[in-house]
């Protein structure tokens, strides 16, 4: 796989460079100059393999020009959790990606792209350290993809009082080469500390820095492999497939269509959002109007500029007609997704988690006007991780996941910073210089 970066198509990157840089430096995204593709019915072997068969074949498909067989064998051997399909009615299924450390589908992301890492800059000097700030959950995610792996030390900053206890503990409880600090300030403090950690020359000097954002291409990669895992769970003979997508800053999404690009012949995608809606709104009316974010209680898609809109848009020429083709979007409220909750426990027994629900929402609107296809919604997290709200809805007390339940009893480990920076700048000589 090369890569280009959005702001010049003539600039050629490897996927060691994209990998460790995460942005481009001109600040574009990096995108595969070329998505390869199964030949027109290998695919239909998929039907017979299992999880694991699957993720090796597409990484075989993308990366064999990068890296060695062993290594990608390697690097798929620390993905061991699966994505089940579950059916809950004639025509809707979930795709659980919950099952994973941190109970969201941010894991599949998060691990791969910390094995990934690790073998890049195994032939470097030095540990990386990954700095990242989080509003919660990504945090979990990335720390426990990275925990334990060689040769990176990450770093996490999260706001005081801002995060819920679990979400604190799914930080502060590992220990090792995992740092979770805690900032006596709001979020966006956590983000400037990290912005103002990577243009400070003098810190770059010392400590190799790197970042495990949303936007690292690393992340996208797996979260591909899934979506042909649901088709390997299907009947082979099966009716136009439609995909419903909870979405935020559309990496989970944009992973599907380059799926699709790849030969998976999903028909719809559908863009599910809740009230932060600028893509359904863009897939409506063809304008494109980012804003601010507002808050809701499906808040990891609290989002009102989707960082991965230019990729979308890369893949299909710009041209809304074309991305028109393939994704429909909905957006909803939370009183929508409260009800949804309940309603789809009273009728299914099954609990969604509220992003879950809204892709739920969007596909029972969408199946109104296309009866003959079967929907697959992506249940992105775990119910237990959202308790309160899932509480609320069905009115009775839910049990805690064993793995939630766990971290209550484990010793936490975190310093507390300042908002200033000399403060962390300072963690980070004392600890993470090589120079
Ligand atoms: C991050 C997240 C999303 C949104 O995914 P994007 O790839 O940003 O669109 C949806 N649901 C959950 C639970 C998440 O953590």
């Amino acid at each position: 796989m090369k890569l280009y970066s959005t702001k010049d198509r003539n600039q050629e990157y490897s996927l060691k460079e994209a990998v460790l840089q995460g942005l481009a430096p001109d600040g574009g995204l990096f995108m595969p100059t070329e998505i390869p593709s199964f030949p027109p019915d290998y695919w239909y072997s998929f039907y017979d393999k299992s999880f694991k068969e699957v993720c090796l074949d597409i990484s075989r498909l993308l990366l064999s020009d990068a890296l060695t067989d062993s290594d990608i064998q390697y690097i798929l051997s620390t993905l061991n959790f699966e994505a089940p399909l579950t059916t809950i009615s004639d025509n809707i299924s979930v795709l659980e990606l919950f099952h994973g450390p941190s109970l969201a589908f941010k894991d599949f992301g998060a691990q791969f792209m910390a094995q990934l890492m690790s073998l890049f800059n195994r032939d470097e000097k030095g540990d990386l350290t990954i700095l990242v700030a989080t509003s919660g959950d990504t945090g979990g995610a990335v720390a426990s993809g990275f925990y334990d792996v060689e040769g990176i030390n990450v770093v996490i900053l999260y706001p005081q009082g801002k995060v819920s206890e679990l979400q604190a503990r799914q930080l502060t409880t590992f220990g090792k080469n995992i740092q979770a600090l805690e900032v006596q300030g709001t979020f966006d403090d956590c983000q400037q500390l990290v912005k103002q950690a990577f243009v400070d020359e003098s810190l770059k000097h010392k400590v190799r820095l790197s970042s495990a954002n949303s936007i690292n291409i690393a992340r996208l990669i797996p979260q591909s492999f899934y979506y042909f895992g649901a088709f390997a769970q299907l009947d082979k003979e099966h009716p136009p497939i439609t995909v419903s997508v909870p979405s935020g800053n559309f990496g989970n999404l944009t992973a599907g269509l380059m799926a699709k690009r790849m030969g998976l012949p999903i028909d719809i995608f559908i863009a599910s959002t809740n009230i932060n809606d600028v893509v359904p709104q863009y897939l409506e009316t063809s304008e494109y109007q980012p804003k601010p974010s507002v808050e809701t209680l499906s808040n990891a898609m609290d989002v009102g500029s989707p960082s991965n809109f230019e990729r979308m848009q890369e893949l299909y020429g710009f041209t809304w007609n074309h991305i028109k083709q393939d994704i429909i979007g909905y957006s909803f409220d939370d009183d929508q997704t409260i009800r949804t909750i309940k309603s789809v426990y009273e009728q299914h027994k099954y609990i969604l988690d509220p992003h879950a629900a809204v892709a739920f929402l969007g596909m029972k609107q969408f199946l109104q006007t296309h009866q003959h296809h079967h929907g697959i919604i992506l249940a992105t997290a775990h119910y237990s991780k959202f308790k309160s709200t899932i509480d609320l809805a069905l009115e009775f007390d839910t049990d805690l996941h064993p793995s939630l339940a766990n971290l209550l009893d484990k010793t936490q480990q975190k310093e507390i910073i300042s908002s200033e920076y000399e403060q962390l700048k300072s963690i980070l000589l004392d600890k993470y210089a090589v120079n």
